[in-house]
């Protein structure tokens, strides 16, 4: 496969990063992912756009424009013929003296294997377990996912599929996407100490009744519905949380309409 390195398109195995940057010392970068449908890169203005957003946050200097950066995806796309699949964009904070001051990074752009949650987990719904924290600079799509890659092995191990953050009794959104609850037929999603997903984005104007509100734990473990959106995982119903059924434990009527209407969307999006 190929992919954007060394500010080229490039053999894949010969992209490399200096053991001395601070993407790898401090865990300060950014990054961004994509995925194709049908060779489409889905919503592709909007990932760039929070790429972009990204890197000027963390004073990053990313060299390309955004249609530098749509040039290149369109161009691996192309070269390593990529139908359905992961686009990532990664930009390192690059090689300091004291190990502390973002300056020249290096962007690589990559394709991977995009592997989607099994048809049951659609079918059945999942379970979350509930963890205290709150990510901070959450907001900004950095490179820093310690915590969750660590608290894996345990939602691994409990037969859960991710987390659920809460802090403070309010509700936040999983490892790496964005919640949405039912109650009565209301669609509610939170707004604070949350990356904006390109996913939940589409969800608001597929439900733009949805209110945007600051929502607690205990009302989350009441809901009718409860489902979580992102890239990897489109819309996935979630039925329990720790070991609370939610609503009657089966995937309710709204989650299983906007789980149509996302594909529809997607569809539509590929064949214009
Ligand atoms: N929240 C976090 C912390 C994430 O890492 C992600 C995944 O990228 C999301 C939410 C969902 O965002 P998106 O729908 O753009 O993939």
């Amino acid at each position: 496969p190929y992919c954007y390195a060394k500010n080229g398109i490039i053999d894949s195995s010969a992209a490399q990063i200096h053991p001395m940057d601070i993407g790898l010392i401090r865990g300060y970068g950014i990054f961004d992912f994509l995925r194709t449908s049908n060779y489409v890169p889905l919503f592709l203005t909007d990932y760039l756009d929070r790429f972009i957003r990204s890197a000027d946050k963390t004073h990053l200097s990313l060299k390309h424009s955004k249609s530098e950066l749509a040039a290149i995806i369109h161009d691996l796309i192309k070269k390593n013929d990529l139908k359905d699949g992961g686009i990532r964009m990664l930009l390192t904070g690059g090689v300091s003296d004291n190990h502390f001051s973002p300056e020249n990074g290096d962007l690589f752009i990559f394709c991977e294997t995009l592997l989607f949650p099994g048809k049951e987990k659609y079918e059945n719904g999942v379970k979350l377990l509930s963890e205290e924290h709150v990510r901070i600079i959450a907001d900004i799509k950095t490179t820093n996912y310690a915590y969750p890659v660590w608290l894996s092995a345990t939602w691994k191990e409990k037969g859960a599929e991710d987390v659920i953050y809460h802090f403070d009794g309010m509700v936040s959104e999983s490892s790496r996407s964005n919640i949405f609850m039912v109650k009565d037929g209301e669609v509610s999603t939170p707004d604070k100490h949350i990356l904006h997903g390109i996913t939940r984005k589409r969800v608001l104007e597929l439900a733009p009744n949805t209110k945007i509100r600051p929502i607690s734990f205990e009302e989350l473990l009441q809901a009718d519905e409860l489902f979580i959106t992102s890239t990897t995982k489109k819309i996935l119903p979630i039925t329990t949380i720790d070991d609370k059924k939610i609503g009657n434990g089966a995937v309710g009527p709204t989650t299983k309409k906007l789980m149509a209407d996302f594909v529809e969307m997607e569809n539509k999006h590929h064949s214009n």
